[in-house]
């Protein structure tokens, strides 16, 4: 799985001959590229409805490349009458499966203007990532591991807006990846945090391996 960096909580996902862009805040001040960098698009995955999560720069991404928007329903009924072709409006607990690549939407706990706040399991043939989105932590993220078999997990460490390292570090624990990667910090003072931190923390229990990655950073994510 490679996997770029896109700054915030935005990353592109490039595996079995898909690209997956989840919460891709282009305009954000951390991203590497802009909308018009981006040439292939299959998925674009949108959490929630902040503008730090890239719903605009998705329904653009999606109208360039033919991608197809999937998030929950009222998000999704927006990005469809804002002009995105294929759409799926999914809702808590249901999956979708495109072209090979399984989506399936899961609660978060966070606020939002459209719908609620979600995250995405996403089933590749060679493994599956959890991108929570923006969120506190909650148990539930066990059942997530137990019945996903996730590989991959994003997690914000960020405090303030989401959760920080102490619940991120339960979260990774609960989700029980092979790795994972942190995320959603040092964008604005407010959410500064030392993923070294986190790192050490994670490592220490000696289950998880810990990719720190910055913005812009491109790395083969070994799952
Ligand atoms: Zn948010």
């Amino acid at each position: 799985m490679q996997v770029t960096y896109l700054g915030h909580a935005s990353f592109s996902i490039k595996s079995d001959g898909k690209t997956i862009f989840v919460d891709p805040w282009l305009n954000g001040p951390t991203s590497p590229i802009k909308v018009g960098d981006v040439t292939e698009a299959d998925l674009c995955l949108v959490t929630h409805d902040h503008g730090d999560h890239g719903y605009a720069e998705a329904v653009e991404i999606c109208k360039k490349t033919g991608a197809t928007f999937v998030a929950i329903n009222e998000l999704a009924l927006k990005a469809k009458e804002d002009g995105v072709e294929n759409v799926h409006t999914l809702n808590i607990g249901g999956s979708v499966e495109v072209g090979g690549v399984t989506v399936t939407l899961v609660q978060a706990f966070h606020s939002s203007t459209l719908g609620t706040p979600t995250g995405f399991i996403v089933k590749l043939p060679s493994g599956t990532f959890y991108h929570p989105g923006d969120t506190g932590l909650f148990y539930d993220m066990k059942l997530f591991g137990e019945l996903y078999d996730i590989d991959l997990f994003f997690v914000p460490i960020g405090s303030y807006y989401v959760m920080g390292i102490k619940e991120a570090v339960k979260a990774t624990e609960l989700v029980g990846p092979k790795v994972v990667i942190p995320m959603h910090f040092d964008t604005f003072p407010a959410i500064a945090a030392n993923p070294k931190q986190f790192y050490q923390k994670v490592t220490d229990k000696g289950k998880t391996k810990v990719e720190i990655m910055k913005p812009g950073e491109t790395k083969e994510i070994d799952i």
